[in-house]
């Protein structure tokens, strides 16, 4: 019997879509149990939310006051504690879930399975290696409980409309000492989250400097996207880390990507593989950008952006 068990990803009020994508990863397997585990201090609303994705069966709830804000080494011994029961314990490929899910596959020894973009069986997966450049199919030994991050790129949320039943468990865990909460630094941004923009516009090393990239926030702003940009662009500093798009940055899925002032490079395109329409805005036609652009703008952007967001103002 296939029972999956998602790690819920949160922020102590709302559930992350990344919840309902493992969801639907999980539901590739032929009539999976699956059931959502929510950890945090108080979580009732979140529960809730993850009831109603449709296809779960049961929510757990694991309330403790060292749950919030989430450690990955204070979660993954009472995840581990009630993955006993199931086959699968499956989380997103997100920054809460790549810490995460490690520490779990630890304790149960394990190798966790990182990415999974395509089931092929209950035991077999495909994920992208390479930056994306090629893609493997790993089997899974099946007498083990798999560990796996999923590809939240690769999935459209599940729908809602579910009716799952919550039950508050007790995880029998030690909470380890050894790591403990002391502050968090975070950007702050009105704009949309760039995991769940629908439209995304980003900016490269061409912008030049901190003060040029307002030429993006203006344009994200008239098209009420997110805001985005390249490891070149955040390592000169004109933008924060958090925006970073690629490899070892977000990989992301909207529906409208617009790059301006981007090469194109393999690690930055790895993050945009899902997405809908992608626009480039490049002075050089021989970009690499303008191989996978659906359209392309040759030209400068310092004329191009401004033009464009005034036309949408
Ligand atoms: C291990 C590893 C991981 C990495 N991870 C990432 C990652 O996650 N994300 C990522 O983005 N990169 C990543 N990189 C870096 C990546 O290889 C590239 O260096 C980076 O993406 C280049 O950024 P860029 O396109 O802004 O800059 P550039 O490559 O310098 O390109 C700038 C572009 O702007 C154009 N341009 C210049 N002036 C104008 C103008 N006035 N108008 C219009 N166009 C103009 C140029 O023609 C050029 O195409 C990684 C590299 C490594 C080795």
């Amino acid at each position: 019997m296939t029972k999956v068990l998602v790690v819920a990803e949160h922020d102590g009020a709302n559930l992350n879509p990344s919840t309902a994508k493992c969801v639907s990863c999980a539901a590739q397997f032929d009539g999976a149990e699956i059931d959502i585990v929510v950890l945090g201090a108080s979580v009732a609303a979140v529960a809730t939310e993850a009831a109603a994705i449709s296809g779960v069966g049961r929510v757990l709830t694991i309330e403790r006051a060292e749950n919030t804000p989430a450690l990955a080494a204070i979660l993954a011994p009472q995840v581990a504690a009630v993955a006993g029961d199931y086959s699968h314990v499956f989380g997103p490929s997100t920054a809460f879930g790549k810490d995460l899910m490690p520490h779990v596959a630890a304790l149960l020894g394990v190798n966790p399975i990182s990415d999974i973009m395509q089931v092929m069986g209950t035991h077999q997966y495909q994920r992208p290696i390479y930056a994306g450049n090629a893609i493997i199919t790993v089997n899974a030994p099946p007498e083990h409980t798999v560990v796996a991050t999923v590809r939240t790129a690769s999935y459209q949320a599940a729908a809602g409309g579910g009716a799952a039943s919550i039950e508050n468990v007790a995880a029998d865990a030690e909470i380890p000492q050894h790591t403990r909460f002391i502050s968090v630094q975070t950007g702050q941004s009105d704009r949309p989250d760039l995991q769940t923009a629908s439209k995304v516009v980003a900016g490269g090393r061409a912008l030049a400097s901190e003060e040029n990239f307002g030429l993006i926030y203006k344009l994200a702003d008239a098209l009420g996207a997110g805001v985005g940009s390249t490891r070149a662009a955040v390592d000169a500093g004109y933008v924060p880390p958090e925006t970073q798009v690629g490899q070892t940055g977000q990989i992301i899925a909207p529906a409208l990507y617009i790059a301006i002032g981007v090469s194109g490079a393999i690690q930055h395109i790895t993050g945009i593989k899902d997405a809908g329409t992608i626009v480039a805005i490049n002075k050089d036609e021989e970009a690499p950008i303008f191989e996978i652009a659906d359209i392309g703008l040759v030209g400068d952007l310092f004329k191009i952006v401004p033009e464009l967001t005034d036309a949408l103002s």
